[in-house]
């Protein structure tokens, strides 16, 4: 029964779907465990309180952001050659995300530190700038993280794609406000994430 967790093997449970996911959400996690959102509520800020996770409005997200390991920053997958995603940041550091999904993703969490970020074209596996590229959304290719991500150079090839495989074409800005959707999240610049109290509006 999900009700004889105690409260630690539900804290170990949360961190595994962080490690997996990058990101729980308060409402899933409260009907995963038969618990009220209370009661994660108070699991993430024992989990915060250890810097173990970042709370985010409705939720959490993994502290792996100042990690300089070789994993995808957002959900420690392994990056792929044909799909990572560098986003240089102004203070010189660079991160890594394993596909666009998570690259966007990060983009969104680090906003204006980032100075620029590159990715790969799915199919001809050019470089890409992430800015201006063009994005198939949610097509029946997930070869990474879903809902899948995958950039194009050229809009033509997103278009091309999308008719073999489904999905929607967006540049980067529809792409990443779907994907913020579809996570359930809104993206929070980095340094204001501690403004920001799960449950209640902002300040
Ligand atoms: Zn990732
Ligand atoms: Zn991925």
């Amino acid at each position: 029964m999900a009700e004889s967790l105690l409260a630690s093997q539900r804290r170990q449970r949360i961190l595994d779907a962080l490690r997996s996911r990058g990101m729980v959400k308060t409402g899933e996690l409260a009907r995963t465990f038969g618990v009220s959102e209370m009661t994660i509520h108070r699991d993430l800020d024992a989990l915060a309180a250890q810097g173990l996770v970042q709370k985010i409005f409705g939720g959490a997200v993994t502290t792996r952001l100042d990690e300089s390991g070789a994993g995808c920053t957002i959900c420690g997958a392994a990056p792929d050659k044909r799909l990572d995603v560098t986003l240089h940041l102004a203070n010189g550091g660079s991160r890594l995300a394993c596909c666009p999904h998570c690259g966007l993703m990060l983009l969104g969490r680090l906003g204006e530190q980032v100075q620029s970020a590159v990715t790969f074209d799915f199919v001809t596996r050019q470089t890409v700038n992430v800015r201006t590229a063009t994005y198939v959304l949610e097509s029946a290719a997930t070869p990474c993280c879903s809902p899948s991500v995958l950039a194009f150079r050229m809009r033509e090839d997103a278009e091309r794609f999308r008719l073999g495989f489904g999905g929607r074409v967006a540049d980067l800005e529809a792409a990443m406000a779907w994907l913020a959707r579809s996570m359930g999240i809104g993206f929070v610049p980095v340094d204001q994430l501690s403004e920001v109290s799960p449950g209640r509006s902002r300040r």
